[in-house]
């Protein structure tokens, strides 16, 4: 009798499946056992033939059967409130300036820490404290978006230093709070493209310092890489007074043993800035090894990461990368070729003697 309809239904496919998120849109009677079950009924499922289902609990119940014994679908499901919880739960994260603790949360819902976690997690995705600095970062760019000041975006944000902010906001944005500001300006960044005796040379300076010296062979190629660093910015040729600045990396280059006051404006993530820092401490005619690095940052094994924010320095010479090498002692890979980092470190060789 009900047979074509109740296969037909989509619905079913959600019976058979015993799909949880089901429950509460739906409910189904059973004419041969003259029960009425939640979708995700863990009994065995009955033949089509005998299944009817009801759009409301009002509508199952109104078949005088009794309620099943096994899916009580007449309460709410387990899952509905565990899901409820956790609604509850991410509205909350969401309103609190401060990061609630994982202990605080399991009470409020009457959990132990170690299953709200879980609950949590395998609801939403993530963790209530990834939650908490997701809900952190939202507001923060809603608040820098809105023009606010990047003081009162962090207060507004919850965050309770300007330390903790600093600390906290690249990774958070995905880069530094002053250029995320920016991005929606156009920031003006002036360049000019010269000769060194390393091939050709692109030096481009924001208002902090020089951002980017870049190397290359071909100038339409090295121009290209200063638009893409720098892709929302406005690129306006340098003037007489930037050319004496171009002339002072270029003097860097060629002699690069002797100290160079340049103001530098590096842009990086935390992690790059750090690695870019001790690469600054290592004198001309000295060399690191990236397991060096490594190791003085603390994280022995981060070896190919160290390497990777090597190359990513967009200050060539100016942040010396041309100093790492391998443990043994051999060059390795150079952003801007094997030749040129063998060139700049023989130079300094020669000048240390
Ligand atoms: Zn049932």
């Amino acid at each position: 009798m009900q047979r074509g309809k109740t296969a037909d239904d989509p619905r079913w496919h959600a019976i058979v499946a015993r799909d949880q998120n089901a429950d509460g849109t739906f409910w189904y009677s059973v004419s041969s056992t003259r029960v009425y079950c939640r979708p995700s009924c863990p009994s065995r499922t009955a033949h089509p033939r005998y299944v009817q289902i009801h759009d409301t609990l009002a509508q199952a119940r109104a078949t005088g059967y009794r309620p099943c014994l096994r899916c009580h679908p007449d309460q709410p499901s387990v899952h509905a409130i565990n899901r409820d919880i956790v609604v509850r739960a991410c509205q909350l994260i969401a309103s609190s300036e401060h990061e609630l603790p994982l202990e605080a949360l399991a009470v409020t819902f009457h959990r132990s820490p170690s299953h709200f976690h879980r609950l949590f997690k395998a609801t939403v995705g993530i963790t209530p404290k990834a939650y908490h600095q997701a809900c952190r970062a939202q507001r923060l760019q809603q608040q820098l978006h809105g023009g606010a000041s990047i003081t009162q975006a962090y207060y507004a944000a919850g965050f309770e230093s300007s330390a903790q902010f600093y600390e906290a906001a690249p990774r958070l944005l995905g880069m530094a709070p002053t250029r995320y500001r920016s991005g929606g300006q156009r920031e003006r960044i002036h360049f000019a493209l010269g000769q060194c005796s390393l091939g050709v040379i692109a030096v481009a300076s924001t208002s902090v310092g020089v951002a980017a010296i870049l190397l290359g062979d071909d100038p339409e190629v090295v121009l290209r890489d200063v638009q893409d660093r720098f892709p929302k910015a406005e690129l306006v040729g340098g003037d007489r007074q930037f050319e004496a600045l171009v002339a002072t990396v270029v003097g860097m280059i060629e002699n690069p043993c002797i100290p160079v006051n340049l103001p530098l404006d590096i842009r990086g993530t935390a992690f790059q800035q750090k690695v870019w820092q001790i690469l600054s401490s290592v004198p001309p005619g000295a060399t690191i090894t990236y397991a060096e690095i490594a190791r003085q940052l603390g994280t022995p094994r981060a070896t190919r990461a160290v390497a990777a924010a090597c190359a990513a320095n967009p200050l060539a010479v100016a942040i010396p990368c041309h100093r790492v090498v391998r443990n043994d002692g051999t060059y390795w890979g150079y952003t801007w070729g094997l030749e040129r980092k063998q060139a700049l470190l023989s130079r300094e060789a020669r000048g240390q003697t």
